[in-house]
Parts: C-alpha cells; sequence; structure tokens
C-alpha cells in the first residue's frame, strides 16, 4: 500500500520548504521527501530575489541594468519564459513573506522593498533582498569605517584583498583589511564549523605559554590592536567584519560578546561553501516545516512515477521511492517538483542531452551540444537557462508543449528560463515558485474534494 498525502514535495531546498509551508498554509495535509542536503549548506545564506536584468543584446554581463533598487521593478523586463515573469511579482512578495514568518528575528530587509547592498568575501556589494542579522551591520549603504578581519589559518579569505575589492567597487566608507591568528593550535586549516564551535562553546585555548584564554576573549583581543588602522590615519573602524564562522547554534550570543569587548559593531561577511549562514537557515526553516506540520523525512530519493493505469491525461497517481534497495510507492494528490537545478542534478546532462531524472520531465534544449555554450565567458550561456518549461501553473510541458503532468508542479532551480548567477535572483525564484507551486497544489486538492 502506498504512503499517501493530499501533496507531496519532492526536494528539501529553499523552493521545497517553501512549497510546503504555502501548501500547509492553504490548509493541505502535506508530507516532504529529500534525497540529500541541499544548496542552502553551501549558499551564502543572503536571499537575493532579483538584483540585475540582463541586457538585451545578452552579450556581455557587464552591460545589465543594475543593481536594482529593488526587486519588483526588474520583472516585468525580464524574458517571458523566465520563472519570475510566468509567477508574477505576487508571488515574490508572497514567498518573501512566507520566508519572514518561517525565519523570524534571524533576517533582516522584511519591512522594505529596496535591496540591500551587503559586501561579499569576493571584495564585491551584492543586492539583496534579506539577509542574515549577523550581516546587518555590514551593511554598505553605511558610510561608518569599517575594518575586516581575516584569519591566517582560513585559506581563501584574504582580508587585505576584500578590503581592497570593496574600495575598489566605489563603496561610501573607508575600509582597510588585517590579518590576524586566532585558534592557533587548531589544525592549520581548522575548518569554519570547528571555529565556531569553539565560540559557541567559548572553548579556552591554549596561548602558546601554557596559559588557556575563553575563544571569545582571544578573538577581540585578536583584532583589537587593528582598529586604529581602519578609517585611515586618525579614524579608527566603528564596525568590523569577521569571515562567517562567529557561531553555529549561538550566534547571537558569540557577536554580542565580541562587540561588547571591541566597543564597535561587528558582522559578518558572506562566504564560499561551506556556510554557517547558510546551515543556521536551513535549520530554521526545517523547524518551521515542523510547526506547520509538515511530515519530513531525508535520505531516500525519488527514482521514479507511475501514471494512472484507468485515465489516458497522464496524471501521476504515484512516485517510487528508493529506500534500502525497495521501490516504496508514495501517493498524492498533487505534486511538488522541486528537486534543484544542474548544481545539485536536479537537471542532469551527458554528453546527448539534458534531462530531469526524478519525473523525467521533459528539458528543452538545442540538440546540437555545440549550441549549449557561447564563446563569452560573461555572455548569455543557453545551459544556464535550462530546466523544465511549464504553463502559468508551473505544471511541467512536454515537448509538444502540452502538459506532461496536469498534477505536478515544478519549482526551484528545476525551472528553466532563469540565469540565477547573473541575474541574482535564485533565491527570488525558489521562494516565488515554491510559494505559488504549493498553492497551485494545495488548489488542486480541494477542488477535488
Ligand atoms: C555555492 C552556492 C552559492 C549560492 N549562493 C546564493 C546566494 O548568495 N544567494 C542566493 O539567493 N542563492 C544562492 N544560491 C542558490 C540557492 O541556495 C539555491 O540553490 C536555490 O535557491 C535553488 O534551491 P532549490 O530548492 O531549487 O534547489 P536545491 O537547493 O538544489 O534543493 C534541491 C533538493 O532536492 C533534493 N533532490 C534532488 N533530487 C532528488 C530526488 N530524486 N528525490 C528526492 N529529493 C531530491 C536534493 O537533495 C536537495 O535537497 C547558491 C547556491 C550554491 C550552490
Amino acid at each position: 500500500m502506498a504512503i499517501s498525502s493530499e501533496v507531496l514535495v519532492v526536494g528539501g531546498g529553499l523552493a521545497g520548504v517553501t512549497a510546503a509551508l504555502s501548501a500547509a498554509r492553504a490548509g493541505a495535509d502535506v508530507r516532504l521527501v529529500s534525497h540529500k542536503a541541499s544548496t542552502l549548506r553551501q549558499a551564502s545564506g543572503l536571499i537575493d530575489a532579483l538584483g540585475y536584468v540582463p541586457s538585451a543584446s545578452a552579450a556581455d554581463a557587464d552591460d545589465d541594468e543594475g543593481p536594482l533598487q529593488s526587486p519588483y521593478d526588474g520583472i516585468d523586463r525580464l524574458r517571458a519564459d523566465h520563472p519570475l515573469s510566468v509567477v508574477g511579482s505576487d508571488a515574490l512578495r508572497a514567498g518573501l513573506s512566507t520566508f519572514d514568518d518561517a525565519t523570524g528575528d534571524s533576517y533582516r530587509g522584511e519591512h522594505t522593498d529596496r535591496n540591500a547592498l551587503v559586501p561579499t568575501v569576493g571584495g564585491t556589494v551584492k543586492p539583496t533582498a534579506r539577509y542574515p542579522a549577523s550581516v546587518a551591520a555590514g551593511l554598505a549603504s553605511d558610510a561608518r569605517p569599517t575594518l575586516i578581519v581575516g584569519l591566517r589559518s582560513l585559506t581563501g579569505y584574504d582580508a587585505r584583498v576584500v578590503a581592497d575589492g570593496l574600495r575598489a567597487s566605489g563603496v561610501p566608507f573607508p575600509v582597510a583589511g588585517a590579518e590576524v591568528s586566532f585558534a592557533a593550535d587548531f589544525a592549520v586549516d581548522a575548518s569554519l564549523t570547528r571555529l565556531a564551535t569553539a565560540l559557541d562553546r567559548d572553548e579556552p585555548l591554549e596561548d602558546g605559554d601554557g596559559a588557556a584564554t575563553p575563544a571569545r576573549e582571544a578573538l577581540a583581543a585578536a583584532v583589537a590592536p587593528h582598529l586604529d588602522d581602519a578609517g585611515g590615519p586618525g579614524a579608527s573602524a566603528a564596525r568590523v567584519g569577521l569571515p562567517a564562522f562567529l557561531g553555529d547554534d549561538h550566534p547571537e550570543a558569540v557577536r554580542t560578546e565580541l562587540a561588547e569587548r571591541l566597543g564597535v559593531d561587528v558582522f559578518e561577511v558572506p562566504g564560499t561553501p561551506p556556510s554557517l549562514p547558510g546551515m543556521r537557515l536551513e535549520d530554521r526553516l526545517y523547524e518551521a516545516l515542523d510547526e506547520a506540520g509538515v511530515r519530513f523525512e531525508t535520505g531516500n530519493p525519488v527514482v521514479g512515477t507511475v501514471t494512472d493505469t484507468g485515465g489516458d491525461d497522464g496524471r501521476v497517481d504515484h512516485v517510487l521511492v528508493e529506500r534500502k534497495n525497495q521501490r516504496v510507492p508514495y501517493a498524492a494528490e498533487s505534486y511538488v517538483l522541486a528537486t534543484g537545478g544542474l548544481v545539485g542534478k536536479g537537471v542532469d546532462s551527458d554528453r546527448e542531452a539534458v534531462r530531469e531524472p526524478a519525473f523525467g520531465c521533459h528539458v528543452p534544449h538545442p540538440d546540437d551540444r555545440y549550441d549549449w555554450f557561447v564563446d563569452e565567458p560573461l555572455g548569455d550561456q543557453p545551459y544556464a537557462r535550462f530546466g523544465v518549461a511549464t504553463d502559468d501553473r508551473l505544471r511541467p510541458l512536454a515537448a509538444d508543449e502540452t502538459v506532461q503532468y496536469p498534477n505536478v508542479h515544478v519549482a526551484g532551480a528545476t525551472l528553466g528560463g532563469a540565469d540565477v548567477a547573473r541575474e541574482k535572483a535564485a533565491s527570488g525564484v525558489s521562494l516565488a515558485t515554491g510559494y505559488a507551486a504549493g498553492e497551485f497544489a494545495a488548489d488542486a486538492t480541494e477542488q477535488s474534494t
């Protein structure tokens, strides 16, 4: 017998979680199945809704329109097949509001339609709609002198290079970078998560003479001598940015204590994977699923679908979940497909073709593989937009452009039509289409009762 629910969401990333919350709020009985950890654990934790509109010529990203003051400003200039064009600004607004309800005080930006400008470890400033509370004191719209701090043990992040990049990008504040030693008795390549745990627990750290100092005090002591350098001669830093390792379970307490010890605001600079802000966000979203009564299981993939045996309209009757080498049927009245894009293999390709492996949805793409790419590295790369095409209720379209599965709605990076890295729109697409797919799926169950 099949395991059943009214709505089955497949995929536990930002899109799937948003779809599940939206369907549950619309009154449906929802189950979510997901295979592995989502890309949230690698992502910066920033919620980019829409930061740039690709130029009409699309040849060079330098010609793109942006950074946009508001993500809502650009939607009507995106291509017609862009997922944000398909679902519209109301869905983006509702998706962001679902996110705000789920994340509460841990995120900021919810009282404005404006994009915030957030400094990143790349030394760039990124337009983003929502940002973790831990990065709030670092916004680029703030003119206070800033010190960016790196750890000598963290390779791939040189605070002086970050500061140079920010200066070159024209930020309106004086900024300097300093590299400090912290937790020197850890392995040279101590991971961000190990450093975060030391700060969470305020672990005593050996200082080399056999004495031990609590981790937060030791970090503040390493940073303090550099505060005076930040604003140029005579101008000391009013805020300090550190890599995003300031606690996993207790980030607020870690930041507050560092700020008190240094006498300046402290913020995190979002960076490269693994991402503590992304992990904190994932934890918070899974708690929200629990609170909304969504049954959630992870670890097993959906490996296929079985369509209605009686009818010929292509409705999915149940999907097959692989558990311990067995294929277990999961049945629902409607389904949300949110298995991610090319990065997470929710959309997959080989030399011959591009596929959506879980439901076997059609993925439009040129037959000739040489047409998947263009020569200009910053140009409009066709492969970046590969994904499932849908009708206006996010139902997948077959090669002949008829609806392939009438009771399936697609969300997030599985959808085609967006170049989210270029547009700074990844989370916007996941939230807007996740919200809409959840509503469509719940709506369909209501109509069938
Ligand atoms: C390195 C990196 C950095 C990023 N930085 C940012 C950023 O700064 N700002 C921003 O807005 N966004 C960023 N993103 C994008 C963002 O994190 C999400 O990738 C995006 O919102 C898409 O989410 P999704 O839910 O569609 O897919 P995913 O996050 O890929 O989630 C898909 C889920 O489906 C599961 N799944 C896949 N196949 C199956 C199957 N057959 N059965 C069951 N489950 C399955 C996967 O295991 C996964 O849990 C970044 C992404 C990456 C990879």
